[in-house]
């Protein structure tokens, strides 16, 4: 009998959780038929997109090669998906050498994910974006310090040693965390003072992470300020130019670098694939993640409209949802291979991680109306795990 071949568009942290969850529980066998997994993804290796401040502080690399995942049954191509003929059960991609192709499949999976939000080009600054615009901004921090350290003007010095991160979700604390660390060693090493670095992140907010009680604002502005970084809240960054960052309530900062952390949009790709979108251009799925009318077609992760439908909750572009939403797919594909009834969505209960340097971190989880919250090493360990577990490193 003909092998069945389950395509997974995008290997990042919900497209590698599906393959694995996928492999796990049909251990590469539906109905008699042995199942081909193949995995597309544009990139050269899986991107550990939770760690893209990574390359911006300290400059290490956060690809890894896909032959970290391969074992049998699973294939993996290099190249860009560009449309999905649901009629035909096919997809249509441009190869690593840039030319056209197509593949058949029987089960698809899309997990193109999300790309970070830009400001407007005239805004100024640097959106990080991904490794290449990460490792910039390293270069751009670093330059500036060499010329901080042969600069006798003060304020100029000053204006050197000063970074803004724009934005103060989950990336924008942690980058600018591990920044104002990172930058604190290198100004040592430069003979610098490490207490003339100064890290501001801007919170449009009143308080940081409003969706948990004030405590745990409190708590992260303690942590943020003991790594050097200091939180403006209820400020916006207009426009960064010539070292200059305009704020929204007037007045500004000069900073030598700044840097937009200003949240994620869905996949622009998703508009040209042929799928039915929302009007915010995530992929439109039922409680089981099947794509409305294409039958054998899933979506899961930072591209999908991901409802629950007993509380109406939508899941939030995260980890921790998206690989939630991967091992319930595992269940949902081979439910479905065997025409039985599938489990079908439920949102997560409320926790989150934040890193924030190492050894310093902050878990926060609501469980039966109770707050728990963890500080410091424990919570960092928490961290690193959960890195390492949307990978599918461990
Ligand atoms: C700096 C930062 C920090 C974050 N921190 C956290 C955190 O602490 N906790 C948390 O839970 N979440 C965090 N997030 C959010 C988290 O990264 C996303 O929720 C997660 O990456 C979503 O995974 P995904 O697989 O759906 O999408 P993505 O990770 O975006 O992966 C999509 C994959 O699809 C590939 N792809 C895209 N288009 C195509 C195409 N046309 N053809 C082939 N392949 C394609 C891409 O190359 C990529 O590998 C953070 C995000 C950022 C940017």
């Amino acid at each position: 009998m003909n092998d069945l071949t389950c395509i997974i568009i995008g290997g990042g942290h919900a497209g590698l959780g599906a393959l694995k969850a996928m492999k796990d529980t049909t251990r590469n066998m539906a109905n008699g038929r042995r199942i081909r997994f193949v995995l597309f993804d544009k990139q050269l290796g899986h991107v550990r997109k939770v760690l893209l401040f990574r390359p911006a502080a300290s400059g290490e690399g956060i690809m890894v090669p896909w032959k970290r995942w391969h074992s049998e049954g699973i294939e993996f191509v290099q190249g860009t998906v560009k449309s999905v003929e649901s009629g035909k059960k096919l997809i249509r991609y441009t190869d690593a050498q840039g030319c056209d192709a197509q593949m058949s499949y029987d089960l698809l999976v899309v997990t193109v994910g999300s790309i970070v939000r830009r400001p407007d080009p005239d805004q100024g600054g640097i959106a990080m974006t991904d490794p290449q615009a990460a490792a910039h901004i390293r270069e751009r921090w670093r330059a500036n310090l060499r010329k901080a350290a042969g600069e006798s003007n003060l304020e100029e010095r000053k204006r050197l040693m000063t970074i803004t991160v724009a934005g103060a979700g989950i990336s924008g604390i942690e980058t600018s965390a591990e920044l104002a660390l990172a930058m604190q060693r290198e100004a040592v090493a430069l003979g610098l003072r490490s207490s003339d670095i100064s890290v501001y992140l801007l919170n449009a907010q009143e308080r940081l992470f409003p969706e948990a009680p004030e405590k745990v604002g409190r708590k992260l502005d303690q942590t943020l300020s003991e790594c050097g970084v200091t939180v403006l809240h209820g400020r916006k960054a207009m426009r960064e130019e010539a070292g200059v960052v305009k704020l929204n309530i007037g007045g500004c900062l000069a900073a030598g670098l700044c840097i937009w952390t200003i949240g994620l949009i869905p996949n622009p790709v998703l508009r040209g694939m042929g799928l039915p979108l929302t009007p915010d251009g995530q992929v439109l799925v039922d409680e089981c993640y099947r794509v409305q009318g294409m039958p054998g077609v899933y979506s899961i992760g930072d591209c999908a409209r991901i409802v629950d439908p007993r509380t109406g909750k939508a899941d939030q572009m995260t980890c921790k949802e998206g690989g939630l939403q991967a091992t319930r797919l595992g269940k949902i594909v081979m439910a479905d291979l065997k025409g039985r009834p599938a489990p079908i969505h439920e949102s997560v209960m409320d926790v989150f991680c934040i890193g924030m340097g190492e050894s310093r971190g902050l878990l926060w989880a609501r469980k039966w109306g109770l707050d728990i919250i963890i500080t410091g090493k424990l919570a960092w360990k928490a961290k690193k795990l959960a890195w390492d577990l949307a990978s599918t490193l461990r």
